[in-house]
């Protein structure tokens, strides 16, 4: 339906066509050697629809701080304009639908019309709340007001006196998760709603506005008794990288909310109640592997301790160095008894000074305080099943409630092995969440995904919902719509026919390195062209390109300088690599260096990326890239290829194509048609949680978890299995439950309670085990790398768990050593 327009009317051989079109009428066939497209960027603010909010200055509904300031009455009348709007869009749909003349388009179009006004209703009930719940709308007030708070700080620092402006979509689909992430009864609490928007573009915020909102407003109701207290969100990501970085990003925000809890000169027009002031502070954690921070409080102080001598400890607890507001160094140290770390910022003037930060990133105070929102990776969850702790994050031990909300962000790298593995392990978290008889509300968010509904049916046993919904083209969903003023991305394709792929490549290199040095670009536009990225597929390659990179390119770049009337050669710096083969503290050094505009003695030249940059990589400057060889993936070549063109100049693509290898040569064959609908081409991620491999290895471990967390007698030791059997049986019962619901064979379902049974039978008749993991013969699980290093049998205790979901794949250690040939 969307993609009606464009129709594959050409492919070429060895070279690569496409067709004119004048009027909807094809008029003309053509081939080229060197195709080009040009992909266009999504306009942020939307459909020119909502421009009626913004054309009244800063103040109106789109504006943070108005929101935390106005009364209830302008502030609804304010919120129902926005959505006002999203449906005379959608009428100008419906009669645009109505046109159609095919009429299957036209019941396609009926049903996505249908879909959009479902997504307004919800926006309105989420508005009605506010104005029936006064409750609701001072914690809107408040989360307004913090995510104000902390971005006037950052503005401040930088002299700008702009204030906060929502974007209609971030703003619309906080209003339409409003009423399920509020009350556990809701009929939508079940459906995930999966926020899809192009890289980039501020899903972040829009999530942090709801988890400030959620953890407020089960403060005011809790009314300062402790069920108001405890984790109240969690928000997960796959890369320990990218966790880090949004780790910052969210501090700023909880700080700001506890500021605001304790001070009411600053809350706006909410009114705060006398239990915020003596109620558990709004703290974050940061919940990620051992490797990037010490689990533990002692390990935490000897490495603090050790950088204070001029060690860099790679695993550090210092994961946020600068304060939010004023931008000082803070103060990371144990307090006299050693009991705890206390983060200060000690800056004369700044209101976060003095009193210890609410800042967690040891697992040890992690577990102790609790904090309300929660941010880890995802194979962190791993760990449930042998800390015992870890209970108490989902309100287990403890007089708190189960956390509220899920955030899952980049849905789409929950897929393939990792996702499912996930899947197993998310129904122990789904029913730790729901101890109480509510499940949590989970949301997420994509760039590019197909299919979601089936993905998040395995993972997370709930329905969909996209937003925004899609309308009638694929360049407009009301809130999100292609700028035609921005000139887009440039991707130009290049065919190795003829020539070797690694002298197409070191030529493509050397030849838009030296042209980056063409004094005839504008001055404003010659920093964006400078730093080339070479993206590769796969490592192999990359490991070649190096010497390429130092020696060929070189040569070449001297050879095209003489050719262009006599220019100077471009001086040419070794280049860098951005790959998984480097340490995380050298990945941060390149990305630091990255931001070096030309000139600066520290520039990069030339970067050489594996499947690394796709995800996360903000870099505004970078303009170039040379994609060698297509990635297996279109949902992978759109995410890396938008890593450059981001901010500074229009984006160019060049696709190096190995005419010798099949996936290359037929999109180098397609090249225009395909880019002018890439989003339709993005294939369907499969997760199978309850496929046999994946019950092998993780199926009993959702289980020992459920088991240990929620029944009391088997918190601390396996061996009263046999007087709770009953207990665990039901445990059973809903797991098998669930596997029917999210399942398409009903062979898995036996499968997998034929391997639930006999492993509940092996452990109620075992009264010796004492322990949950260890590699002993009285443990009930160990490693999965230890029991295959000794070669232990799968179907006997202790069975092999795995100790992170990350290496999901049993893998062997080599090392390869330079020679010469
Ligand atoms: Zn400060």
């Amino acid at each position: 339906m969307i993609y009606r327009e464009v129709r594959d009317h050409v492919v070429g051989h060895t070279c690569s066509a496409r067709v004119v079109e004048e009027g909807g009428q094809v008029t003309e066939l053509a081939t080229d050697w060197l195709p080009v497209a040009i992909v266009r960027k999504p306009r942020e603010t939307g459909d020119p629809i909502f421009e009626a909010l913004t054309g009244v200055g800063a103040d109106g509904p789109l504006d943070a701080k108005w929101l935390s300031e106005v009364p209830a009455d302008q502030l609804l009348a304010g919120l129902q304009q926005l959505v006002t709007l999203y449906e005379k869009w959608i009428d100008a749909r419906a009669e645009e639908g109505q046109v159609l003349s095919d009429p299957a388009l036209r019941a396609q179009a009926d049903l996505h019309v249908a879909t959009c006004r479902a997504a307004a209703g919800r926006i309105r009930a989420g508005i009605a709340l506010l104005g029936d719940d006064p409750q609701a709308l001072e914690a809107f007030r408040l989360a307004n007001r913090a995510m104000w708070l902390q971005d006037r700080w950052k503005k401040d620092r930088q002299g700008r006196r702009d204030g906060l402006i929502w974007r209609p979509f971030q703003l619309a689909f906080v209003l339409l998760t409003l009423c399920s992430a509020s009350s556990g009864a809701d009929p939508d609490r079940d459906v995930m709603d999966l926020l899809w928007f192009p890289t980039g573009g501020g899903k972040t915020e829009a999530y942090l506005l709801l988890t400030a909102h959620v953890i407020f407003l089960r403060r005011l109701r809790a009314a300062g008794g402790p069920e108001g207290a405890g984790v109240t969100v969690f928000m997960r990501y796959t890369l320990r990288l990218l966790t880090i970085q949004q780790f910052q990003r969210a501090a700023a925000v909880i700080l700001a909310c506890d500021l605001l809890r304790r001070s009411s000169n600053l809350a706006g027009a909410a009114r705060l109640p006398a239990h915020f002031a003596t109620d558990a502070q709004i703290s974050i954690g940061l919940w990620v592997g051992a490797e990037s921070v010490p689990n533990k409080l002692v390990e935490a102080i000897e490495a603090l301790k050790r950088e204070s001598l001029g060690d860099q400890p790679a695993s550090n607890p210092r994961r946020l160095t600068r304060c939010p507001q004023c931008n000082g160094l803070l103060h990371w140290a144990s307090n006299d008894a050693k009991t705890d770390l206390e983060v200060t910022c000690r800056s004369p003037g700044c209101t976060l000074a003095g009193a210890p930060l609410p800042v967690l990133t040891v697992d040890e105070l992690i577990y102790d305080r609790l904090p309300a929102l929660m941010i880890g990776t995802a194979d962190k969850y791993a760990q449930l099943a042998r800390e015992p702790k870890t209970g108490r994050l989902f309100g287990l031990g403890t007089n708190h409630a189960p956390p509220d909300l899920v955030i899952q962000d980049e849905l789409h790298l929950i897929s393939g092995p990792l996702g499912t593995i996930s899947g197993l392990y998310e129904i122990a978290i789904d029913e730790l969440c729901s101890h109480k008889g509510t499940r949590p509300k989970v949301i997420g968010s994509t760039a590019t995904i197909r299919r979601a509904a089936s993905q998040i049916r395995a993972l997370y046993d709930r329905r969909a919902a996209q937003f925004p919904p899609l309308g009638l083209d694929q360049g407009n969903s009301g809130f999100a719509a292609t700028d035609e003023a921005d000139p887009g991305r440039l991707y130009v394709g290049v065919t190795t026919t003829g020539r070797s792929a690694k002298f197409a490549l070191q030529a493509v290199m050397a030849s838009l390195m030296q042209a980056a040095a063409d004094t005839r670009i504008p001055a404003a536009q010659e920093d964006g062209y400078w730093t080339l990225v070479t993206y590769f597929n796969a490592l192999r390659e990359l490991g070649g390109a190096l010497t390429l990179a130092r020696d060929d390119v070189g040569r070449s770049i001297e050879q095209y300088a003489r050719r262009r009337l006599q220019e100077p050669a471009r001086a040419l710096p070794p280049p860098v690599e951005l790959t998984s083969r480097i340490s995380a503290s050298e990945i941060n050094a390149i990305l630091d260096r990255l931001d070096h505009p030309r000139g600066h003695a520290d520039c990069v030249a030339t970067v050489l990326a594996s499947n690394m940059i796709s995800v996360g990589v903000d870099v505004a400057r970078l303009g170039v890239m040379v994609v060698n060889g297509q990635p297996k993936t279109i949902a992978e070549y759109i995410q890396a290829t938008s890593r450059v063109g981001r901010a500074a100049v229009p984006g160019l693509v060049v696709a190096i194509c190995n005419a010798n290898k099949p996936r290359d040569r037929s999109r180098y064959e397609s090249f225009h048609n395909w880019h002018r609908a890439l989003y339709r081409d993005v294939e369907a991620t499969g997760v199978t949680p309850f496929a046999e491999r994946a019950r092998e290895r993780a199926l009993h471990a959702a289980f020992v978890i459920c088991a240990r967390h929620l029944i009391p007698e088997l918190r601390d030791s396996p061996s009263g299995a046999l007087a709770v059997r009953g207990d665990l049986e039901a445990i059973l019962d809903r797991i098998l439950a669930r596997a029917r619901s999210v399942e398409q064979s009903p062979a898995e379902t036996a499968g997998a309670e034929d391997e639930l049974r006999t492993f509940l039978d092996l452990w109620v008749n075992r009264p010796d085990l004492t322990q949950y993991w260890d590699k002993w013969k009285n443990s009930l699980l160990t490693s999965a790398e230890e029991a295959q290093q000794q070669g232990r049998a799968t179907g006997l205790l202790p069975r092999p768990t795995p100790n992170s979901l990350r290496s999901v794949e049993a893998s062997t250690a080599f090392a390869l050593r330079d020679y010469e040939m």
